[in-house]
């Protein structure tokens, strides 16, 4: 999956958690949260910058072994998340809590759906990548390469279907 479906799926897993969690919040917590759940959503790709940095490219094989990095350690984010909501005594700190947990699982979760290694689940216990279906692990040799790699997946269309249902919600509530 790449940007826009973890952003989408990061929204919807916020939005999921600020209507049934049952915890009050005003309005301006609420659309700060569905907000920061967004940008959680793409969280552990935070990665690829220090990728494209450490790597001095930004050509796509920068992408390579990215999800090898503690951003991709579903632990991770479980962690932080139990942290802050353990910390923080306001309700707006108790959501943050419960998303910087969920949204980042909503981007991993993706990642485990079609990929070529996979999300290491278990790490640090074990570092073996779980994916419900496997691409090969030849790499694309550019972005235009990927793109129209990208084209052929059905799970592409899945992840612009996702990303149109947030469209949609977010329109309807604005309205
Ligand atoms: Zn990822």
């Amino acid at each position: 999956m790449v940007f826009p479906g973890h952003i989408a799926a990061g929204y919807l897993t916020a939005l999921g958690v600020v209507t049934f969690s049952g915890i009050a919040l005003s309005p301006n917590e609420q659309a700060l949260l569905l907000t920061l759940g967004a940008l959680l959503g793409d969280g552990p790709d935070v990665d690829l910058f220090y990728s494209f940095f450490k790597k001095k490219t930004t050509n796509v094989g920068a992408l390579k072994g990215h999800r090898d990095h503690i951003t991709h350690m579903p632990l991770l984010w479980l962690l932080i998340g139990l942290f802050v909501f353990i910390l923080t005594v306001s309700n707006f700190g108790k959501v943050l809590g419960i998303l910087l947990w969920l949204c980042p699982w909503s981007h991993l979760l993706c990642d485990s759906l079609f990929s070529d290694v996979g999300v290491a689940w278990l790490r640090p216990f074990s570092n073996k990548g779980f994916t419900l279906f496997k691409r090969p692990e030849t790499f694309p040799a550019n972005w235009k390469d990927l793109f129209l790699t990208l084209l052929k997946n059905p799970l592409f269309y899945l992840e612009i279907f996702i990303a149109l249902v947030a469209f949609v919600i977010i329109s309807i509530r604005n309205f």
